[in-house]
């Protein structure tokens, strides 16, 4: 019997199919998933799993055995070939499925090198998947030169794995800065500093012509005509959305799935999820890429597929983890037009404060949970403080959030 079938085991799926028995619906539920592990969580490739303190079953979202006392048909290892949207039904692994409901929680795949400059030479890696990741962890022996292709968070994450561990890191960033993209010029500037004090030779601004080879990588020729010799390379250079089913289904596609406030695709019987999804937001569109856009989005999704009819309403926020700073991230700054700094009481402890106008649009906290948990707060209720009060470490924070 049909039911409400899912496509993709990652955050979002478990999210969604774990909050539609929540909320004690008792029709059939199939979560289809291409990996061979249940569910679980991908922060930690790039930080504690990578660095060898963390034990692989702490990563599942939900042991294996949840799903079968819930009724949820897991079905890992299938990778869902075809929407057949005529007949309500998914094929995987040569069987249809039918569908009352379908969900896409296809996620994001990670952009790679091309093969061209050498991207398809032994010893370049992605960090995307449990598999990625363990490809990658034999790579990481003391004093081994790895060469980090990318400065947002996965590239600068892996490379602070790898400098606690004993590796030489070499990371280029192809933009004037890193986390150009997604950060503030003080952000940039506190992280390359950071880097540069545990050894990683960072070079901005400098592009990669090519890998060289034979089989393996084992040399890089950079844009500024500098040439590296490396022992392995890892790339973060982005991810696309996965919109290849979707896409091959006629579904609208706009930066992602495109959906409505619900949650819902260009067909009224499918749903969108997570990474792969971009939805109306603050009079634009948005897609996001983080846990908790996913936990929620799917979460909000499952109550819209049993009725709800509740706008999803993303209340953005972000975190990594580099040697032993926390740097949390409330709200988008896309927009500013000014950044506020708020010293912390002890070193290395500082806020950044994105402004609008007089608009507060996000803060960047390093560990500093209390700016955070101020600025999250101000964001979520739509309140902007006076950028002169963010600015005075003689103003109590929380005095900020009194009318
Ligand atoms: C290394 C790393 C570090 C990160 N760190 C952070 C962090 O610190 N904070 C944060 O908020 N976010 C972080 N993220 C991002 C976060 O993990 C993602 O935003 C989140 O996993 C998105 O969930 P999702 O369910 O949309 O996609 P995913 O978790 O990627 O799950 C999608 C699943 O769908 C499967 N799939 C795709 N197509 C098919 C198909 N046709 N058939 C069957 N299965 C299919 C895929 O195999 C995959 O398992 C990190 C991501 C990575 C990779």
């Amino acid at each position: 019997m049909p039911g409400i079938v899912v496509i993709g085991a990652g955050q979002a799926g478990a999210a969604l199919v774990a909050k539609l028995r929540a909320l004690g619906h008792q029709g059939e539920i199939t979560l289809i998933g291409a990996e061979h592990v249940p569910p679980y969580q991908r922060p930690p490739l790039s930080k504690k799993y990578l660095l060898g303190e963390m034990a692989l079953e702490r990563l599942f979202l939900r042991p294996e055995s949840y799903y079968a006392e819930n009724a949820i048909a897991l079905r890992l290892g299938e990778t869902v070939s075809a929407i057949e949207r005529g007949d309500q039904r998914v094929i995987a692994g040569g069987r249809a499925i039918g569908y009352d409901q379908l969900v896409l929680t296809t996620g994001a795949v990670p952009r790679r090198l091309p093969a061209a400059i050498g991207g398809d030479l032994g010893g370049v890696h992605v960090v995307r998947s449990l598999r990625d990741v363990d490809a990658l962890a034999p790579e990481f022996e003391p004093g081994r030169h790895v060469l980090v292709v990318g400065g947002g968070y996965i590239g600068l994450e892996a490379a602070a794995v790898a400098a606690a561990r004993g590796l030489k890191v070499t990371l280029i960033e192809a933009a004037g800065r890193i986390l150009q993209r997604v950060a503030c010029k003080e952000t940039s500037d506190y992280f390359r500093a950071l880097h540069g004090a545990h050894g990683v030779d960072i070079r901005e601004a400098v592009g990669l012509e090519r890998l060289t080879g034979k089989g393996r990588v084992s040399g890089a020729l950079l844009s500024d005509g500098s040439v590296l010799e490396v022992d392995f390379v890892i790339t973060g250079i982005g991810i696309t959305p996965d919109t290849d089913l979707a896409e091959a289904a006629g579904l609208e596609i706009e930066n992602g799935i495109r959906t409505d406030q619900f949650g819902r695709t260009s067909d009224p019987a499918i749903w969108a999820a997570g990474d792969c999804a971009s939805f109306p937001w603050r009079g634009g569109r948005v897609r996001l890429e983080s846990v908790p856009n996913a936990i929620d989005m799917a979460e909000r999704v499952a109550e819209n597929i049993l009725g709800a009819g509740k706008p999803y309403v993303a209340q953005p926020w972000f975190w990594s983890d580099q040697y032993d700073v926390k740097l949390q991230i409330a709200g988008l700054n896309a927009g500013y037009d000014r950044v506020v700094a708020r010293p912390g009481d002890s070193p290395g402890v500082t806020s950044l404060w994105y402004y609008r106008g007089a608009e507060l649009l996000a803060v960047d906290a390093m560990n500093n949970a209390r700016a955070y948990m101020v600025g999250k707060r101000l964001i979520d209720t739509g309140t902007s403080p006076d950028p002169a009060a963010v600015a005075d470490p003689g103003v109590d924070l929380k005095a900020l959030l009194k009318p």
